[in-house]
C-alpha cells in the first residue's frame, strides 16, 4: 500500500509540469497554473514599470515629401535655324538643363525610368541605338507618347572615327529607318558613340542630315558603376544653367540614381528640357 501511494505520488510530481503547461495554454495567466502545481510556488519578483525616460520629447513620424514635378512648359523643339555644329552646353542664362540617356532602350531599365520621368513630368532625350529600337519598338513608340525625344546613337555603337564616310551614312541611315519604322518621327541630332567624332565628319554629317552633334558637360561616368550616391553628388555638383547630362538607361545603377538626383536638381530650380528645346532656347 504505502509503495503504491509512493508511487501514485510520484505519478503526480512527474505529471505536474504537464498540467502546468496545459493550464497555461488554456488560461490566459500563469498564475493560476503555478497554484495548481505540485511544486511550492515560485518566489514571484514583481515587474517594474520602466521608468520614464525624462527630457523625451514627442518625435513626429517623417512623412515622405510629395515628389516634385518638373513645370510644363511649350518651349519650341524647331531647331532648324540652327547653324552651331556641336553643343556640350546650351544656353548659360537661363536655368533649363537636359537630361540624356545613352544604349537604350533596354526593356527593363528603361521602362523602370520611363515611369519615374513621368511620375516627374520630366522630358528627357533618348540616344538609342538602332538595333535595340528594332528589338524594342514598343518603348520608343513609349518614349515620344511621353514627349521624350530620340537621337540618333547609330546602329552597331562602333567608333565611328575609324569609319568611312560610307560606312558611317550606313550606321546613321540605319538608326534612323528604326526609330521612324517604330514611331513615325525621325530623329534630329545625332550622339557619336564615346563622343568621338572628327570635326570634318561633324561637318557633312550636320550639312547632309542636319543632325548637330550633342555631346555633354555632365558626366558622371555612370557607366564604370561607381554606385548611386557617387553619381547623383558628382552629377549635382557638376550641374549648371544649359548643362547635357549623360547618363545611360543601359545599367541598372544609373536609373536607380535618377529620382534622388533630379529630386534634387528641382528642389535647386533647374527645369528639365529635351535637347532640341535646349537648343532652341539657345538661339
Ligand atoms: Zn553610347
Amino acid at each position: 500500500m504505502a509503495y503504491k501511494v509512493t508511487m501514485r505520488f510520484n505519478l503526480l510530481r512527474a505529471l505536474a509540469p504537464v498540467f502546468t503547461a496545459v493550464s497555461c495554454t488554456l488560461l490566459s495567466s500563469c498564475g493560476l497554473a503555478v497554484m495548481m502545481s505540485s511544486d511550492p510556488a515560485p518566489v514571484l519578483t514583481p515587474v517594474q514599470p520602466a521608468p520614464l525616460a525624462k527630457n523625451v520629447q514627442y518625435v513626429a513620424p517623417t512623412i515622405k515629401a510629395p515628389t516634385l514635378v518638373n513645370p510644363s512648359s511649350s518651349l519650341s523643339s524647331d531647331i532648324s535655324g540652327n547653324t552651331q555644329i556641336s553643343w556640350s552646353r546650351g544656353n548659360p542664362n537661363q536655368k533649363y538643363i537636359a537630361l540624356t540617356f545613352d544604349d537604350g532602350p533596354v526593356t527593363s531599365n528603361t521602362t523602370r525610368l520611363l515611369d519615374m520621368l513621368k511620375r516627374r513630368n520630366i522630358k528627357a532625350t533618348f540616344y538609342v541605338l538602332g538595333n535595340r529600337v528594332q528589338n524594342n519598338p514598343s518603348l520608343v513608340k513609349r518614349m515620344v507618347a511621353e514627349g521624350h525625344e530620340l537621337g540618333n546613337h547609330t546602329w552597331t555603337h562602333g567608333k565611328l572615327t575609324n569609319m568611312s564616310d560610307t560606312k558611317v551614312r550606313w550606321e546613321l541611315d540605319k538608326n534612323r529607318d528604326a526609330i521612324v519604322a517604330a514611331t513615325g518621327i525621325k530623329p534630329r541630332t545625332m550622339r557619336p558613340p564615346y563622343g568621338a567624332l572628327s570635326t570634318r565628319q561633324r561637318n557633312w554629317i550636320f550639312k547632309e542630315y542636319g543632325y548637330p552633334t550633342i555631346l555633354w558637360d555632365v558626366d558622371p561616368e555612370d557607366w564604370k558603376k561607381p554606385g548611386i550616391s557617387v553619381v547623383k553628388d558628382r552629377i549635382l555638383s557638376k550641374t549648371r544653367n544649359g548643362s547635357i547630362i549623360l547618363l545611360h538607361d543601359l545599367h541598372s545603377v544609373s536609373v536607380d540614381a535618377v529620382p534622388s538626383t533630379v529630386d534634387a536638381l528641382l528642389r535647386k530650380g533647374y527645369k528639365f528640357v529635351t535637347v532640341s528645346q535646349l537648343i532652341a532656347l539657345s538661339k
